[in-house]
């Protein structure tokens, strides 16, 4: 085990002893299901995104000043230099988690993709669905929206978001529907070759501001890159994804505050 997995073990070890003695309801589903959540959370009611901040000491964050997702004024964005490659590849036999809160694709040891902001690498860990979508422009929700979750060597966390409407076959999700896990809990292998790339394209423009994860524990500091043209899928293929997760797994957007919104052009 390397130093940086060790200490990131280690601290959610002490985080989960922290919940386990605060906790004030056990939740068998969760133990059930979940290998690293620290208090059972969800989309609705006393679990809803009202409460996050309150479930769990580890999930403090959740009522931070820098929380994602937001709403994005298209009129108030600058323009910013920050130079970002994008070095994605095909890959084949990764996992396809339903892990109750959406459904992930896991990239492992050996099916390394990377981006690269200015001159630093982070790896694609994975990516999961959210519908609708958690991000809106000028108040405006999509369908759904894609979340690319790629990590540093040193821990920082950059996200690409991809919003998704309803329309043209998307050739990138139909491999993903043949292999939907469609039970909470269940894993499948994407047997096909997939490529991250085929969200993208080559000349991309995002909106980028400083935010947090849009689920518990809601660190901050996250990197937030939203793609500024959606992608298309059919009916079909949206109702296959989004059928086997929560109605509404989107946070609501939360407050700017002194943040700013840059854009950024040519990817
Ligand atoms: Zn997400």
């Amino acid at each position: 085990m390397r130093p940086i997995q060790f200490i990131v073990a280690t601290l959610l070890l002490s985080l989960t002893l922290a919940c386990n003695t605060t906790s004030k309801k056990e939740n068998t589903k969760h133990k059930e299901h979940s290998g690293t959540e620290l208090a059972h959370w969800g989309y609705e009611g006393e679990e809803g995104p009202e409460e996050w901040d309150k479930l769990c000491p580890a999930y403090s964050d959740c009522r931070g000043h820098h929380q994602s997702p937001i709403d994005i004024s298209s009129d108030l964005s600058t323009t910013s230099n920050i130079e970002i490659h994008q070095n994605y590849s095909y890959v084949s036999g990764v996992d396809f988690v339903n892990n109750g809160h959406s459904i992930q694709v896991n990239f492992n040891k050996g099916q390394e993709n990377k981006i690269n902001i200015e001159g630093k690498d982070f790896v694609l860990k994975q990516f999961h669905f959210h519908f609708p979508s958690e991000h809106t422009i000028d108040g405006k929700e999509l369908a759904g929206e894609a979340h690319f979750v790629h990590v540093s060597e040193d821990g920082h966390i950059s996200v690409l978001g991809v919003f998704i409407e309803e329309g043209e076959p998307n050739e990138f999700i139909e491999k993903l529907t043949h292999h939907i896990p469609t039970e909470v809990g269940k894993k499948t292998i994407v047997t096909e070759s997939i490529c991250a790339q085929s969200a993208f394209s080559e000349h991309d423009e995002f909106y980028i501001y400083e935010g947090s994860l849009t689920t518990p524990p809601c660190t901050e500091g996250v990197h937030w890159f939203v793609r500024k043209t959606h992608i298309q899928a059919t009916h079909e293929q949206l109702e296959a994804l989004h059928k086997v997760m929560p109605k509404h797994n989107n946070r609501p957007v939360q407050p700017i505050n002194d943040r700013k919104i840059g854009e950024l052009a040519d990817l």
